[in-house]
């Protein structure tokens, strides 16, 4: 199984993504977690996305796409994977249908997470990351609105989208979810 998973920052795709990963045995690619990981031990590529993250800017297409496309072909990723905080703009997701297309590996679905903005502040205020400060997550939301959101339409209109009320408790989204991906089956 072949799963991109969409939303506004906070909207668990994250927990989620972690628990299905989980119970269907696949990798858990997440972008962010690769960046942090990378700010952490100040490579290059942490130093140079360090300033965009705290800002909650998208970092530029130039830091990502080699990563992801270099991801997405170790050998870890033959029965699926879960893509979680990428694509976040149109050019990204047009990279990735092009990488897709060329490895033969087309997403089985692309699940959105639907959740309303008072829920998503309360939320990210609540988990208390370095970048989860009010200035940060308010640019971050803007952000997600002009880059982000567009790309609800462009799956819509060429792969499977399944929205998921994620403004629900974890464990009903994870119902939601897992019932989801069962019909996909
Ligand atoms: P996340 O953990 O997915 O919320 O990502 C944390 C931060 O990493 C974001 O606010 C961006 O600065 C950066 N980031 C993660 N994924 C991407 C991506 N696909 N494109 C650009 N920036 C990203």
């Amino acid at each position: 199984m072949r799963l991109i998973f969409l939303g506004p920052p906070g909207a668990g795709k994250g927990t989620q993504a972690q628990f299905v990963a989980q119970q269907h045995q696949l990798p858990h690619i997440s972008t962010g977690e690769i960046l942090r990981a990378a700010v952490t031990e100040q490579t290059e590529l942490g130093q140079q996305a360090q300033g965009y993250m705290d800002r909650g800017e998208l970092v530029p297409d130039s830091l990502i796409l080699d990563l992801v496309q270099e991801r997405l072909q170790q050998s870890d990723t033959a029965s699926g994977w879960i893509l979680d905080g990428f694509p976040r703009n149109v050019a990204q997701a047009e990279f990735l249908g092009t990488l897709l297309d060329k490895l033969n590996q087309p997403a089985s679905a692309v699940i959105n997470f639907d959740v309303p903005d008072d829920t998503i502040v309360e939320r990210m205020l609540n988990r208390g990351r370095q970048d989860d400060n009010e200035t940060t997550i308010r640019r971050r939301l803007e952000v997600y609105r002009s880059a982000t959101a567009p790309l609800i339409e462009f799956y819509q209109a060429r792969n499977s989208l399944i929205s998921v009320d994620g403004s629900q408790s974890i464990n009903l989204v994870t119902e939601q979810l897992l019932a989801a991906l069962n019909a996909l089956a």
